[in-house]
C-alpha cells in the first residue's frame, strides 16, 4: 500500500450483506464530482440530501441520502461523501462499481482511519483506539478504548514528553556553557526531574499494562485427569452449557474454547481433553490439541478430584506439561469430602479449593484470574493499549534511567542528553509522531475495510 497516495478512495462502510441501510464511503479529490454525478444535486455540506441515486444512463438505481463533508473537517481531511442507500448486494456493489468508473480506487483496510492519521486528524495511539474499540470483547473495554480515542493515553505520553524537554532544556543548556564544572550540588534539582520523569513513566506503564490486559484478555487452559471436572467448571464460569459433561471418562474429545469476561476482564478459556494418552484415534486427536492448548496458555488449570493424593497429582502434572508452564492446581468435588473452599501454597504452585457443581470457591478462582492477569477491574481513566505501547513505555524508561546514569555517576552530559532524545523519539512512536511504513502497515491492516 502507498501510505502518501492522495488519489480518491472508496469501499462499503457498513458490512457486505442484506441490511437496513448500505453505506458507501468516498474519499479524496473526487468525491465531490462522483456524488454530483451519481445524485444530480448539488450538495450541501454536512446536510442528508434525499435523492434518486441514477447509472451512467440515467436509469434510477436507488434512492438514499448522500452526505458531504469538506475537507478540512471530515474524518478523513478530505472530501468526504457518504450514499446511505437501501442494504442489499446488488445496489451497494453498483454503486461501489460507479464511483470506481468515476475515478476512485478500492480502499485497504483501514486507509479511511489512516488517512485521518496522516491529515493530523488523529494520532496513532487514537487511530488504534479506534479499532480496538470495534474489536473490543466487554463494556469495560469498550469504554477503555473511547478514552483512548479522546486522546487521553496520548495525553499522558505528552505530559511524560514534557517532563523530559525540560530536562533536556536544563542539560542542553550545560552543554552551552562546557568550560563550567557540573557541581554536583548542582544536579538536586536534576534528580528529583529525573524522578518525576520515571515516576510518571512507571505509572502510564502499569495503567497501559493494565489496557493491554483488557483488550488481549488471559488465555487460560483447564488440563488435568478424565472425569476431575474440567468441563463442568467451564460451564461454570461460562454460566451456561458450554462443554458435555458426563460421568464416562474422556468424553471431552477436542478442546473446547469459550470467550468470558470475569467484571470486564476477558478471559479466553479452553477445556481439554484429558492428556492421558490413548489408543483410540479420535480420542488421540483430542489429546495431542490439548497439549498444544497448553503449551499456548498464559495460565494452565490443573484440575484434580480432591479425594486423589495432592502430592502424586502433582508429580504427574509436572510430567504431563512442561517446566515454563504457569500452572494452579485446582481441587475439585470439596462438597464430597469434609474440607471447605480456601487456597493455600504448595511446592510453589497455588492450590484452590473448589466445588464446580455447588459453585464453591468458584469466586477464589475468579479473583486469582484477575490478580494474574494484574487486572484490578475497571479502574477510572483506564485507557486501552496494546503490547507495542508497553514495549516503547519499557524502552523509554531504560532509556531515562541510563541518562540519569550517565549524568549522576559519569557526569557524561553529552550521553546523557543523547539518552534523552533516543527516549523522547520512542516515545514519539507511540501517538505517531515518528512512524515507519512498516508499522503503519501492521497497524492499519488489520482494521476493516471501509474504516
Ligand atoms: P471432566 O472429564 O474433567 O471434564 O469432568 P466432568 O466435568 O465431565 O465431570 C465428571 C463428573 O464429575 C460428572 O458427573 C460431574 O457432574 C461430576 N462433578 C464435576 N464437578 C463436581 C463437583 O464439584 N462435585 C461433585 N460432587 N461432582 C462433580
Amino acid at each position: 500500500m502507498d501510505y502518501r497516495a492522495n488519489d480518491t478512495i472508496a469501499a462499503l462502510a457498513t458490512p457486505p450483506g442484506k441490511g437496513a441501510v448500505a453505506i458507501v464511503r468516498v474519499s479524496g479529490d473526487k468525491a465531490l464530482a462522483i456524488a454530483r454525478k451519481l445524485s444530480g444535486v448539488e450538495l450541501r455540506p454536512r446536510y442528508a440530501h434525499l435523492c434518486t441515486i441514477r447509472d451512467e444512463a440515467g436509469l434510477p438505481v436507488d434512492q438514499g441520502l448522500v452526505l458531504f463533508f469538506p475537507g478540512p473537517r471530515s474524518f478523513t481531511g478530505e472530501d468526504v461523501v457518504e450514499f446511505h442507500g437501501h442494504g442489499g448486494v446488488v445496489v451497494s456493489d453498483w454503486l461501489l462499481g460507479h464511483a470506481f468508473r468515476l475515478g476512485a480506487r478500492a480502499a485497504e483496510p483501514g486507509e479511511f482511519t489512516l488517512r485521518a492519521f496522516l491529515n493530523d486528524k488523529l494520532d496513532l495511539a487514537q487511530a488504534e483506539a479506534i479499532a480496538d474499540l470495534i474489536d473490543s470483547g466487554s463494556r469495560v473495554a469498550a469504554r477503555a478504548a473511547m478514552r483512548s480515542l479522546d486522546g487521553l493515553f496520548s495525553d499522558r505520553v505528552d505530559q511524560v514528553q514534557k517532563l523530559i524537554t525540560e530536562l533536556r532544556v536544563q542539560l542542553e543548556a550545560w552543554l552551552d556553557f562546557p568550560d563550567e564544572e557540573l557541581e554536583l550540588e548542582d544536579t538536586g534539582d536534576l534528580e528529583a526531574r529525573f524522578g518525576a520523569a520515571l515516576e510518571s513513566l512507571e505509572r502510564l506503564r502499569s495503567e497501559a499494562r493494565e489496557g493491554v490486559v483488557l483488550r488481549d484478555g488471559l488465555n487460560v487452559v483447564i488440563a488435568g485427569p478424565p472425569n476431575a471436572g474440567k468441563s463442568s467448571l467451564m460451564n461454570r464460569l461460562a454460566g451456561y452449557d458450554a462443554a458435555i459433561v458426563t460421568r464416562i471418562p474422556g468424553t471431552t474429545r477436542d478442546a473446547l474454547r469459550e470467550h468470558l469476561s470475569i467484571d470486564g476482564l476477558p478471559v479466553s478459556l479452553t477445556d481439554t481433553a484429558g492428556l492421558r494418552a490413548s489408543r483410540d484415534p479420535v480420542e488421540a486427536e483430542g489429546v495431542r490439541r490439548a497439549h498444544k492448548a497448553v503449551e499456548r496458555a498464559d495460565r494452565l488449570l490443573w484440575m484434580i478430584d480432591i479425594r486423589d493424593d495432592l502430592d502424586a497429582a502433582l508429580d504427574q502434572a509436572r510430567t504431563e506439561v512442561g517446566e515454563d508452564t504457569q500452572m494452579t492446581v485446582l481441587q475439585n468435588k470439596i462438597d464430597l469430602v469434609d474440607a471447605g473452599a480456601g487456597r493455600f501454597e504448595r511446592d510453589g504452585l497455588t492450590v484452590i479449593r473448589l466445588s464446580a457443581l455447588t459453585g464453591e470457591g468458584v469466586s477464589i478462582l475468579r479473583e486469582h484470574l484477575k490478580a494474574l492477569a494484574g487486572f484490578g477491574g475497571e479502574v477510572a481513566g483506564t485507557f486501552s493499549a496494546r503490547s507495542r505501547h508497553l514495549d516503547a513505555l519499557q524502552r523509554a524508561e531504560s532509556y531515562v534511567r541510563d541518562a540519569r546514569a550517565q549524568l549522576l555517576q559519569t557526569k557524561a552530559l553529552e550521553l546523557a542528553a543523547e539518552e534523552l532524545r533516543s527516549a523522547q523519539s520512542t516515545l514519539s512512536e507511540l501517538t505517531g509522531a515518528m512512524t515507519s511504513d512498516d508499522l503503519l502497515g501492521e497497524i492499519f491492516s488489520s482494521f476493516c475495510i471501509g474504516k
